[in-house]
This record gives structure tokens, C-alpha cells and sequence, in this order.
């Protein structure tokens, strides 16, 4: 019989029983090479040899959740609190516009300072000073109406991971409250209402077992986001999960080969560069899916407080710089930084 791996380049088709044997292959160099190949091979029938980069805008750190993994939950006393103004978000996209990026991602925390009015008011600020580039936005749970009138207002795509499929493992890392049927319901409605879709989990979170990643593969599945993030679970020493650590790199190349949509964009805030001192962008071009990256050049001092783990990188570098270098880091592996939207296709 064939490999589990050489079974899903022929037919992706996978059920959660199937992607638990993918998964354990990550220790397998030669399963791990080949879903790098077939990976890059898709992509590029996609996306060429283009990475997209968007301009995420962390707009405020204030958050009513306690999700016990995040450096910006609401108990976390030691956070130094911030919000941007309308006009200091208008002033990081008229920045962000001139160095090329032409999708801007509104995200923060759940913030009740940020009314819907508010919010509908800064959409359609932004879609009318920049009607061609595409808003993201990523503010967290909301009632269907709400996502109505922010989609009507000119939003274009949303990011909510799921964070986890599995609801005992889901209960583990959020407070009571919190329920992951409300979670998976927001998604499908952001569905419903034609927006852009990201989903996703962290890798390596605490409690994870591969039968959870399995699980989070299968909603993945039924749910066709147009997007997927997934990163590295990165501890956050304010946290209570500060001294977990999470798991080897071999992983994020099988996800990003699992992923059973093919257009699928992957978004990280980073934070894969942040976990794997420089060697981020070969294996990202080796991954295949995600050919764009958050580039948070914009907030200033404030991207140090925006700390939802340890080590974020470029925290301290100006917009210019940091795509500068973005670029010549894209141009070392034989890709191309460009200005475009970058829609899912
Ligand atoms: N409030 C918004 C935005 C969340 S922050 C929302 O609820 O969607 C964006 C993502 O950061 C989260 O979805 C989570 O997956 C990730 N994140 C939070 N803490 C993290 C950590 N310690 N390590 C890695 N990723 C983390």
C-alpha cells in the first residue's frame, strides 16, 4: 500500500482517522519533502511566484475576553493599555498605501470602546480614501447584524481563528463563557454575509494532541475558508501558560499542504519568522500556502504593546525598513513582493 502522504497528494479527501497518520508524518523527512514539493507546485499554479503582504493595523489592545493563552486578556493586569484614534488608523494607511500595501487589517481586541458606529464609521473612511485596496478586518465575536453592517459599510474579508475544533480541548483554553459553537457559528455567518473567511488554530497550544489537529483539519474542511492561519502557539510570560512550550516546525509544512482548499491565503503575524530565527522564509516558500505575510509596520510605539506572545519580531523597526527588508528577503528565495490586494482565487 501507499504512504498516507502519497494517498493524499492523490486524493486529499481525508477524514480525521487519516489526517492523524498525515500529521505523525512530519517525523518522515521523505513525507515532509514531498508535501513541500506538491505544495509549492499548487501554489504556484495559483499565485506564481507573487507573496501578497498586508498591512495589519492593532488598533487597540483593550479586550473583554480572558483567553487564558494571550498576553492581552483582560486579567492580565500588567499590560500597558492603548487605543489609536480614528485619525492615527487613517494616518498608518495613508503610510502603509505609499509603501505598497493594498490590503489593510484592522485588528485588536474586543473592544466596546469601538461601537458598531464607530466601526462603520473608520470602514468607510478607509474604503472611500482607498477604494482599491481591500479592508480585513479582525475584531473578534459579533452578532450576526453586526457583521451585516460592517460587510455593507465596505469590509471585504474577516480573521477569526477557530483556535481549536475540539470542545474539550477549546474548553481548556478559554474561560467558561467563551463557547466554540458560538465561535464556529460567527464564522458561518461571516460566510453567509460574502465575506473573505479566515480561520484557523494555533500549532503546539497547550493540550494539543494531534487527534485535535486532526479535528481542526476536518472543520477546516467543511467550513472552505478562504483563508488559513496557522501559527505556532508562542508562550506569553504574563500568561498561565507561560513556561509550556510548543511543538517542532515539521508540522506547519504538513498543514500547509492539508489545507483542502488550494487558493487558500495563510496569514501570521510573524510570528513563524519569530519562532524560526531566519530560516522562516525558505520553509515558507517550501510550505507552499502562505504567500502573504502580515507586515505591522504601522503603530509605532504601541506594536510593543500589542504583545499577544514573547519575541515578536520587528517591533521596533520603521514601516520603510521593515518592507525593505521584507522584499529582499521574498527576492532571496526567487519570489516577488507585489502591490495587489491579493484576493483568494
Ligand atoms: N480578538 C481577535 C483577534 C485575536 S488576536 C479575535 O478574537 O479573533 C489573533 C490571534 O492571535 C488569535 O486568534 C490567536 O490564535 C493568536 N494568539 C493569541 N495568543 C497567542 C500566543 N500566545 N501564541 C500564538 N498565537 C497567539
Amino acid at each position: 500500500m501507499k504512504p498516507v502522504y502519497e494517498r493524499f497528494i492523490e486524493n486529499p479527501d481525508f477524514t480525521k482517522p487519516d489526517f492523524v497518520e498525515l500529521i505523525k508524518c512530519a517525523e518522515d523527512p521523505e513525507a515532509v519533502r514531498r508535501l513541500k514539493e506538491e505544495a509549492v507546485r499548487i501554489r504556484e499554479i495559483y499565485y506564481g511566484k507573487k507573496v501578497f503582504t498586508r498591512g495589519l493595523i492593532e488598533y487597540t489592545n483593550y479586550c473583554k475576553n480572558d483567553c487564558y493563552y494571550c498576553g492581552i486578556r483582560k486579567s492580565n493586569t500588567n499590560a500597558k493599555r492603548y487605543r489609536l484614534t480614528e485619525d492615527e488608523i487613517m494616518a498608518c494607511c495613508e503610510n502603509g498605501y505609499e509603501l505598497g500595501f493594498r490590503t489593510f487589517v484592522l485588528q485588536g481586541g474586543e473592544d466596546a470602546y469601538y461601537t458598531d458606529d464607530r466601526m462603520v464609521a473608520i470602514i468607510k473612511k478607509i474604503k472611500e480614501a482607498y477604494p482599491e485596496c481591500a479592508l480585513t478586518l479582525s475584531i473578534g465575536e459579533k452578532s450576526y447584524e453586526s457583521y451585516k453592517r460592517f460587510r455593507e459599510a465596505g469590509a471585504d474579508r474577516y480573521l477569526l481563528r477557530h483556535e481549536t475544533a475540539n470542545e474539550e480541548h477549546y474548553r481548556k483554553l478559554h474561560p467558561e463563557k467563551m463557547s466554540l459553537a458560538v465561535r464556529k457559528n460567527c464564522l458561518y455567518d461571516l460566510k453567509k454575509l460574502g465575506y473573505q473567511v479566515g480561520a484557523g488554530m494555533m500549532v503546539g497550544s497547550p493540550y494539543q494532541t494531534t487527534e485535535d489537529l486532526a479535528e481542526d483539519l476536518v472543520f477546516l474542511k467543511e467550513l472552505q475558508p478562504e483563508m488559513v492561519g496557522i501559527g505556532p502557539f508562542i508562550p506569553h510570560h504574563d500568561t498561565q501558560f507561560a513556561k509550556r512550550t510548543g511543538r517542532k516546525c515539521g508540522d506547519d509544512t504538513v498543514f500547509a499542504r492539508c489545507d483542502p482548499n488550494p487558493a487558500a491565503e495563510g496569514t501570521s503575524s510573524g510570528n513563524d519568522s519569530t519562532w524560526d530565527d531566519g530560516s522562516a522564509w525558505k520553509r515558507e516558500r517550501a510550505a507552499g500556502r502562505s504567500q502573504c505575510r502580515d507586515a505591522e509596520p504601522f503603530s509605532g510605539e504601541n506594536r510593543k504593546q500589542y504583545e499577544l506572545y514573547d519575541n515578536k519580531i520587528c517591533t521596533g523597526e520603521e514601516a520603510a525598513e521593515c518592507r525593505g527588508c521584507m522584499g529582499r528577503r521574498v527576492a532571496s528565495v526567487g519570489y516577488e513582493l507585489v502591490t495587489e490586494r491579493g484576493d483568494a482565487v
